[in-house]
């Protein structure tokens, strides 16, 4: 990818997810956020077109085609359905985990079912009800037993947990104030002896992914089931999430880029004091910033997705992208409910439910305040 010119790989991923978004998933989404319907065929379809493992081997049923496509195609498939694209975001997280950490074992029994869609998901199960930006303060324990792990304590808001079918599963297989140094991952099939899914959450937005906590109860895993070795965990999930915040900050600008289509489809068919409102300075203002911030996030997207393509470090850009992205979503999201004036607040028009799908991406995979620590701690070290 050169700054603004995406490859011929990219621009076709890119065409095939944009086709996919307007015409399937667009047309669907405000049914599915009124049902709260977990977008199964969706799913099913994003993996058929190879959007369920965008950056993993063919080897693996991936479409080996790169970071960048795979952030392209993610800003695509937001901004027809945030749920479906978060789903989409968590299980390519979870492929690429797999492929870089993974045994060959593990790789070839996993990742195929989750690009083929055979897994309608897989999760990412490291957040602890009372540690989510601090998951070196986690509880669940792994306890050696013989050739085994024995598995207890439980997991909160784990995005598709009920329709997993592997959750890579954060333990703490040292002493209990190991802090971060104790931590080790194990991958959990679907149906475990042990595993218990507990409610699915009724969430502000993205409703249509579902978020449920898990519980262990002596669980037990075969030692087989470690992901990378005994004590790595904490710098697995380090590792998933620095390219899991490109993903989000896509996914941020395919929600925003949603809400603002609208709001300009609006602004042109609105009128008030015998004028389009889209002819008042104030709106135009608005509309202005919003596609500048959108136009930032995107380069800021695009750059941690190119250097992480290059095999370069991108945590503090990958960070950045995702802070920007968020916060700049948000605003995109609440101008274009204003622009809505009265209809901005009723379900008639898709604008709620972008400020509603909006909101979580400054908390989620790591809160904005938590993007601000990792960028800072950068800056303080470059200069
Ligand atoms: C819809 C949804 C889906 C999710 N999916 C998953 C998933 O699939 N897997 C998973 O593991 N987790 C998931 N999460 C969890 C998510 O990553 C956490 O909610 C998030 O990391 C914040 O953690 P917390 O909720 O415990 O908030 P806390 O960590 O308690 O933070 C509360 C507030 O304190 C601030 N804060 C905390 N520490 C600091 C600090 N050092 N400096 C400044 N401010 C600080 C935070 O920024 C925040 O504003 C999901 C959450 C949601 C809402």
């Amino acid at each position: 990818m050169t700054l603004f010119e995406p490859s011929e790989t990219q621009a076709a991923v890119q065409k095939t997810a944009r086709a996919y978004a307007q015409q399937s998933l667009a047309p669907d989404a405000a049914r599915m956020d009124r049902e709260q319907a977990f977008p199964v065929e969706h799913s099913r379809a994003l993996a058929e077109l190879g959007l369920m493992g965008v950056n993993i081997p063919e080897s693996l049923g991936g479409a080996e085609a790169g970071a960048v496509s795979y952030a392209l195609a993610m800003m695509e498939v937001a901004q027809g359905c945030a749920s479906t694209a978060v789903t989409m975001a968590v299980n390519n997280m979870v492929a690429e985990t797999l492929v870089r950490f993974g045994t060959d074992v593990q790789k070839t029994r996993y990742v195929p079912e989750i690009t083929s869609g055979r897994f309608t998901a897989a999760s990412f199960g490291l957040s602890e009800s009372h540690c989510g930006s601090d998951p070196a303060a986690m509880r669940t324990s792994a306890r050696r037993d013989g050739s085994d792990f024995v598995i207890n304590g439980s997991k909160q808001w784990i995005s598709a947990g009920d329709r997993a079918g592997v959750i890579i599963v954060w333990a703490r297989t040292g002493a209990p104030d190991s802090a971060h140094k104790g931590i080790s991952c194990f991958l959990v099939e679907a149906g475990a002896t042990g595993l218990h899914i507990g409610k699915k959450e009724d969430k502000m937005g993205l409703r249509a992914s579902s978020t449920v906590a898990l519980t262990f109860e002596d669980l037990r895993v075969p030692a087989s089931a470690m992901l990378g070795v005994e004590g790595q965990g904490f710098s697995i999930a380090l590792a998933a999430l620095d390219g899991g915040r490109i993903g989000i900050g896509a996914q941020s600008i395919g929600i925003g880029t949603a809400a603002m289509n609208c709001a300009v489809r609006y602004a042109k068919e609105r009128s008030a004091f015998g004028k389009p409102i889209g002819e008042f300075q104030a709106l135009r203002f608005m509309l202005a910033d919003v596609d500048t911030e959108l136009a930032a996030a995107r380069l800021l997207v695009l750059r941690a997705a190119v250097l992480k393509e290059a095999g370069r470090p991108f945590t503090s850009e990958g960070s950045m992208a995702k802070l920007f992205a968020s916060e700049k979503a948000n605003r995109a999201c609440d101008i274009s409910v204003q622009i809505h004036g009265g209809y901005g607040y009723i379900d008639e028009f898709p604008a709620e439910r972008h400020y509603r799908d909006a909101r979580v991406t400054t908390i989620y995979e790591g809160t904005s305040e938590i993007q601000r620590l990792v960028i800072a701690r950068d800056v303080l070290k470059e200069r």
